[in-house]
């Protein structure tokens, strides 16, 4: 059992966490993510302070020093494991009964802005830290503590600039991400796209238009091609992902036109492509042009993340669900889900990772944790770095 002042101390930390303002404003402006905005900074320095005091040489990682990650090697040993957690959170949604960023327990639940999602994380991985000279283990760890994962699952300004600075390899690498119901061995990818039509503008009170349909509509040629495209499900399926099939999406954005008498000569709309692994953003840009095929029209890439598979038998997975299983008193099962993460980063480099953490709401107004879950969660990584 987890002593009950350790748990009040994480429970501290978590407020704390939540305190700092690190609301990501690029999840609702795609095309202007920045690396000099400092979204995280105050939590990497804070992660990075507490870590310095428990006796730790944590560093600061980043593209610039506006979005540090934080890195911290904990000990070596074998298996190498590594736990991740992202800093930022999305923005407050509208409707919250308080403020976001001043932390309220009610019911054994903490709510606040990114209590569950990602911060608990963050408080599990600082805990491990404080315990880790009690822990009986032969495992190594490195805790990363990564940015941008709100706007972009695997950042490459977050997990993937840090991994591929660090050059890292590890045996398994779990991502905190909410939900102890299952053990993720697998995410959707997904592709963002921009289809841009031109035209010709003139006037609608011309005769040139009026008489001689000089000019070009780019808003009914956009069109068009929301009609043909829509919603296309690509064939195949994956029984790791169950109800789960490859999805375009067109359009979930548009802009076109720039006055009430003008034939618009510019449109721009955007569409979202969620992906299994046995889809690459090719396939979706295959069957784009084959169905637009005879429209005049520019596609542009916004964003690309492929999706993801592990064994699902593998050792560390089957290992966590066991331990969890008796913590938690239902076997977790072992799937894969929709939204994308850090794994990407970890995957990607042929280290088997996986999604688990504490149960709550996230990506809603009054966002909480379930503290009964995060104090199983705690438990259950202590087991697993006992047995591991
Ligand atoms: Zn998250």
């Amino acid at each position: 059992m987890l002593e009950e002042n350790i748990f009040q101390w994480q429970i501290k930390i978590l407020k704390n966490l939540v305190k700092i303002n690190s609301a990501n404003i690029f999840t609702e402006r795609l095309l202007e993510d920045s690396p000099y905005t400092p979204i995280e900074r105050d939590v990497a320095n804070y992660i990075r302070d507490l870590l310095s005091d428990l006796g730790y040489s944590p560093k600061l990682i980043g593209i610039s020093e506006f979005r540090p990650n934080v890195y911290c090697k904990i000990a070596e040993g074998d298996p190498k494991l590594i736990f991740n957690a992202h800093m930022d959170t999305v923005t407050p949604a509208k409707g919250w009964a308080q403020d976001p960023f001043t932390p309220v327990i009610r019911n054994n639940k903490l709510y606040g802005l990114g209590a569950v999602d990602n911060k608990s994380a963050i408080s599990i991985m600082l805990l491990i830290a404080k315990l880790w000279d009690k822990i009986e283990t032969n495992a190594g760890l490195e805790l990363h503590f990564t940015v941008g994962e709100e706007v972009a699952g695997s950042h490459i300004f977050g997990s993937l600039y840090l991994t591929q600075r660090l050059n890292t390899k590890a045996d398994f690498c779990i991502c905190f991400e909410p939900g102890t119901k299952g053990i993720r061995v697998g995410n959707m990818g997904f592709f963002r796209f921009m289809i841009e039509t031109k035209g010709k503008a003139v006037h609608t009170g011309f005769s040139a238009w009026i008489k001689h349909g000089k000019g070009e509509n780019a808003i009914v040629k956009m069109a068009e091609i929301a009609k043909r495209l829509g919603r296309i499900i690509l064939p195949g399926e994956d029984p790791l992902f169950e109800h789960r099939r490859s999805c375009i999406t067109f359009p979930t954005l548009i802009q076109g036109g720039s006055a009430i008498n003008i034939v618009p000569d510019k449109c721009v709309a955007f569409g979202d492509a969620r992906l299994l692994p046995i889809h690459t953003k090719e396939d979706v840009i295959k069957e784009i042009e084959k169905r637009l095929e005879g429209i005049d029209y520019k596609l542009t890439e916004i964003r690309y993340l492929p999706g993801w598979k592990i064994d699902p038998n593998n050792k560390y997975v089957r290992l966590l669900q066991k331990v969890a299983s008796e913590r938690l008193g239902f076997i977790p099962s072992i799937n894969g889900v929709g939204p994308a993460s850090e794994a990407y980063a970890y995957v990607s480099r042929g280290i088997p990772t996986v999604n688990f953490g504490p149960d709550g709401k996230a990506h809603i107004p009054n966002e909480f944790v379930d503290l009964e879950s995060l104090r199983k969660v705690d438990e259950i990584i202590l087991d697993f770095l006992k047995t591991v």
